[in-house]
């Protein structure tokens, strides 16, 4: 299996190389050069079998350049026990008639990013080993929350890698800012910087490209590389999931070999479906895929009308994961849906880079809009779904995930479809205390501490420990410091 670039499809590399380098030479994505199928008799096979044997077969189709004994090494060590509070991983839950909750937060930053990020670490040091010769691996992660403490808890302790995270001083919450600057390990950094994620990700973009900074890396036997969501070794580990939910399915009698079901996503950069999308490409049976926003709805409006404009007011929300105008991964599907046309994408994305906007074609906009459904809603009706889903079905969902499901029930009210449907659940309800709590009208005055015990009695729902007990870790990480100060944190960090 070798991979193409959505901005050069002549550009072929191997897996290894592809989640190595993170991103293309021309600032192309990573794509495979065509989808491996799994069949129905497969999908039978592999629905007796734990996640970590449906992910080694899914994997295998892709990582070909990776032995089975080196894919077994990743993904038993990346999906252990002692790291995902459910014995099935990504489990699913059943929330009422036909509809199910594939819960993906129960690795150890209660967010759906570990479901990658505790793989990417193993992938890629193995495909370090077989194209780099002997050189250590540099990560920097710019965060807006999630991604830096799953990037950390990930590559702590990684034998031959570093991780240095920058999140934006005021831009994350007290939970988030704790996990991260508490982070145990010899090899990981964090560090504040006084500014926005906008401003911390355009400083790590711009150290990866600046070639004195990389000359002087490469003196030192150090290359970097990128943790984030554009990374093949990121979107291939999620996959997974979603022919792991299948199974399940099958397995429960829920649903019979060939039936279709419905696929519900909470997106931001348009990772999470869009691998729902390639499971789909390679056999899975999907109906509709279901693409929900907060007011952020710049992908409601493209699905809607073929238009992407981010020349919109960026709202801050109570869905802080989904707050993004610039949906990366969205290049993929269009890559895909032009018939791999790179010479298209080129175009497309440099109009985005230049004025903000794109338009595609009446064609791909048809294919679009005859497999996605896009909706979106705000923070007032996102916290009434938190309610009705408790009140109804006793069942406790994050800020993120409850967008999914209004957006699912306007789809069903719409269309009538009742076709079985899986709804992602990307963030334990406890990743976002404060605003879960006042969903269900409890006492938000009180610290964050206070809120978690507070959330747990009403709800009846244990509080995951790694976020109870943060109130005692140690904090080791308080450096904060200006944009500018971003290479010379990174040097020091690296020892240089
Ligand atoms: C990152 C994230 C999302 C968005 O996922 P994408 O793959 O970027 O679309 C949704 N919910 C939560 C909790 C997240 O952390």
């Amino acid at each position: 299996m070798l991979y193409n670039s959505t901005r050069n499809s002549s550009a072929s590399v191997s897996s290894a190389q592809a989640i190595v380098k993170g991103i293309s030479e021309e600032g192309g994505l990573f794509v495979p050069e065509s989808f491996p199928q799994i069949s129905l008799d497969d999908l039978k096979e592999i629905s007796g079998k734990s996640y970590v044997e449906r992910a080694e077969f899914v994997l295998g189709k892709f990582l070909t350049d990776f032995t089975p004994e080196e894919l077994h090494h990743c993904v038993s060590n990346a999906y252990r026990a002692d790291k995902f509070s459910s014995e099935s991983i990504a489990e699913l839950a059943h929330l009422y008639k036909g509809i199910y909750m594939l819960e993906l937060w129960h690795g150890p930053t209660c967010a759906f990013k570990d479901m990658a990020l505790q793989l990417l670490p193993y992938l890629l040091t193995t495909s370090a080993k077989k194209v780099l010769s002997d050189k250590e691996i540099a990560i920097l992660v710019a965060t807006s929350g999630d991604t830096g403490k799953a990037a950390l808890e990930g590559f702590k302790d990684v034998e031959g890698t570093k991780i240095l995270v920058f999140y934006p001083e005021d831009g994350v919450s007290n939970i988030q800012k704790l996990q991260m600057t508490t982070q145990q390990g010899g090899n990981v950094g964090v560090c504040a910087i006084k500014g926005n994620f906008d401003d911390a990700q355009t400083g790590v973009k711009k150290i990866f490209t600046d070639k004195a900074v990389g000359e002087k890396l490469a003196e030192h036997g150090i290359v970097f590389s990128s943790a984030n969501s554009i990374n093949w070794g990121r979107l291939v580990p999620q996959i997974v999931y979603y022919f792991s939910a299948y199974c399940d399915l099958l397995a429960n009698g829920e649903i019979e070999a060939g039936d279709k079901i419905n696929v519900v996503v909470p997106t931001g950069n348009f990772g999470n479906i869009l691998s729902a999308y390639y499971a789909n490409l390679m056999g899975l049976p999907v109906n509709k895929f279901i693409c929900a926003s907060n007011a952020n709805n710049v992908l409601t409006d493209f699905i809607a009308t073929g238009v992407y404009d981010r020349n919109r007011p960026f709202h801050t929300t109570i869905s802080p994961s989904m707050d993004i105008l610039i949906s990366s991964n969205l290049e993929r599907l269009i890559y895909d849906l032009t018939g791999r046309d790179d010479k298209a994408v080129r175009s497309l994305f440099d109009q985005l880079s230049k004025e903000g906007r794109y338009e595609v074609s009446k064609e791909v906009k048809e294919k679009i809009q005859s497999m996605f459904y896009g909706g979106c809603c705000d923070d007032t009706q996102t916290k009434q779904t938190i309610k009705e889903i408790f009140d109804q079905y006793s069942y406790l969902c994050d800020t993120h995930t409850a967008v999914a499901v209004k957006v699912y029930e306007e789809y069903r009210a719409k269309t009538g479809d009742v076709t079985k449907t899986v709804i992602a659940s990307t963030a334990s309800p406890y990743k976002f205390t404060g605003s879960v709590l006042e969903a269900l009208g409890g006492n938000t005055a009180a610290d964050d501490f206070a809120q978690i015990e507070e959330l747990s009695e009403l709800s009846k729902l244990e509080a995951p420990a790694q976020l109870a007990n943060l109130k005692n870790c140690e904090v080791r990480f308080t450096k904060s410091i200006d944009k500018d100060g971003m290479e010379q944190a990174v040097f020091e960090a690296l020892g240089l």
